[in-house]
C-alpha cells in the first residue's frame, strides 16, 4: 500500500494535467477503432457499373429497370458464390463476367471506342490476402479481360501485360478470343461520332477542354468494378472498362492500375474506381482509402469520404469508387450526378441504386 499510494499520485498528476484537446482526441481514435472493428458481415459483395452524368430526367423507366435487373443478376451471382462457401476471387470474376457480356457497360461487349473507332479494353484483379494481382491494357479482341487480369496474377510471373503480347498469353492460356468486332455496339458508336462531331466543332478552345469536356458532360462512362470478402476473410477486388470514349494514342487509365483502379488488403478494405482515370491515377485513389486505414485508423466510409470528396474533387476528378473493409461494412461513394451500384450483405440484404438520393 506504501508503494501505491506515491504511484496512484504520479499517475494521476501526469493524466490529470494532460489538456483537454488530447483527451478528446483519445476518445475520437476509440471511437474510430471501435467502428472498425465492428463485424457487419462475414461475407459481402458490392459493384458498381460506372458514375457519370446518369440523371433520372434523361433515363427512360424501360432504360432504368434494364440497368437495375442487370446489377441485380449480377450481384446475386457472386452473392451465391460467396454464400455456398466459395472464394471472393470466383465472386469478383463472376459478377464482373456478368456486366462484360452486357452491352449496358463500358466493359467487354459494350467498351466504348476509341478514336480511331476500334475498342481497347483494360481490367485488373487484386487477392487481398496475398496482395497478389494481375492487369491487362489495350486488348482488343479477348472477350472477359478480367479473367485475363486473373490469369496473368495466378499463371505469369508479371502484373501487367499490354495489347498484343497480353493477346498471345491469353490465347496460350485457353482464354475466349473473340472477333474485334464482337464489341461493336451501335450506341456506342454513335456516342463516338457525337463526341467527335463536338471536337470538331471545338478546335479553337484549349485542346485537352476541347478533348475532354464533352466526354465527361454527356457520357455515362460504364466502366464495372466489384470488391467481395469470403466466409475465410478474403478481400479480392476487380475491375473492367473499354476506358473513355474516343481515347487515342494508346491512352491507359486507371481501370489497369493497381493502386488507382483495383486495390485489395485483408488487413484493410478492397475498392474499385470508376471516372475520369486520369485523375485517379494521380490520386492513387484505390490505395489512398486503404493507407488512410491502415495509417490513420480512419473508418471505411471517412477513407472514401476523404478520398473522393475531399483529395479527387479537389483537384477536379470526378467519379466515385466503391469499398468494403474486412468487417464486412460496404461504402458506395462518388461525387457525380449518378453511379449503376449495388451491394448485399450476407442476410442477403440488396440494394441496387443509380442517382444520388
Ligand atoms: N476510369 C475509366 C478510365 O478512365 C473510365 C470509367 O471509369 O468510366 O478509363
Amino acid at each position: 500500500m506504501k508503494i501505491f499510494l506515491p504511484i496512484f499520485f504520479i499517475l494521476s498528476i501526469v493524466f490529470g494535467c494532460k489538456p483537454t484537446s488530447d483527451k478528446s482526441n483519445d476518445t475520437d481514435i476509440a471511437v474510430d477503432i471501435t467502428e472498425n472493428q465492428q463485424k457487419t458481415n462475414d461475407f459481402a459483395i458490392i459493384i458498381h457499373g460506372g458514375a457519370g452524368t446518369i440523371l433520372k430526367k434523361n433515363m427512360s423507366d424501360e432504360k432504368e429497370s434494364e440497368y437495375k435487373a442487370k446489377l441485380e443478376e449480377a450481384i446475386r451471382t457472386g452473392h451465391d458464390i460467396l454464400k455456398n462457401g466459395g472464394t471472393s476471387q470466383e465472386a469478383v470474376m463472376k459478377t464482373i463476367q456478368i456486366m462484360e457480356k452486357s452491352p449496358l457497360f463500358n466493359a467487354g461487349k459494350g467498351a466504348v471506342f476509341t478514336h480511331e473507332g476500334t475498342n481497347e479494353l483494360d481490367a485488373s484483379f487484386m487477392d487481398g490476402k496475398t496482395l497478389n494481382a494481375g492487369a491487362v491494357a489495350g486488348v482488343t479482341n479477348v472477350k472477359s479481360p478480367i479473367e485475363l487480369a486473373i490469369k496473368i496474377m495466378t499463371d505469369s510471373e508479371h502484373v501487367m501485360l499490354s495489347g498484343k503480347g497480353a493477346s498471345i498469353f491469353a490465347k496460350e492460356k485457353g482464354l475466349e478470343i473473340v472477333d474485334p468486332s464482337y464489341f461493336y455496339t451501335e450506341n456506342r458508336f454513335k456516342s463516338l461520332q457525337r463526341i467527335k462531331d463536338r471536337e470538331k466543332s471545338e478546335l479553337d478552345h484549349d485542346a485537352k477542354a476541347a478533348f475532354y469536356d464533352p466526354i465527361i458532360k454527356n457520357s455515362k462512362y460504364g466502366t464495372v468494378g466489384c470488391v467481395a470478402l469470403d466466409i475465410s476473410g478474403n478481400i479480392a477486388a476487380g475491375t473492367s472498362t473499354g476506358g473513355m470514349t474516343n481515347k487515342r494514342w494508346g491512352r491507359i487509365g486507371d481501370a489497369p492500375i493497381i493502386g488507382s483502379g483495383t486495390y485489395a488488403n485483408n488487413k484493410t478494405c478492397g475498392v474499385s474506381s470508376t471516372g475520369w482515370g486520369e485523375y485517379f491515377i494521380r490520386n492513387q485513389v484505390a490505395y489512398d482509402i486503404s493507407a488512410q486505414m491502415e495509417y490513420k485508423n480512419s473508418t471505411l466510409k471517412e477513407a472514401t469520404k476523404d478520398v473522393i470528396q475531399n483529395k479527387l474533387t479537389a483537384l477536379g476528378g470526378t467519379g466515385g469508387v466503391v469499398a468494403l473493409d474486412k468487417n464486412g461494412n460496404m461504402s458506395f461513394e462518388f461525387n457525380t450526378a449518378g453511379m449503376y451500384r449495388a451491394s448485399m450483405g450476407q442476410k442477403g440484404n440488396l440494394v441496387v441504386k443509380i442517382y444520388k438520393e
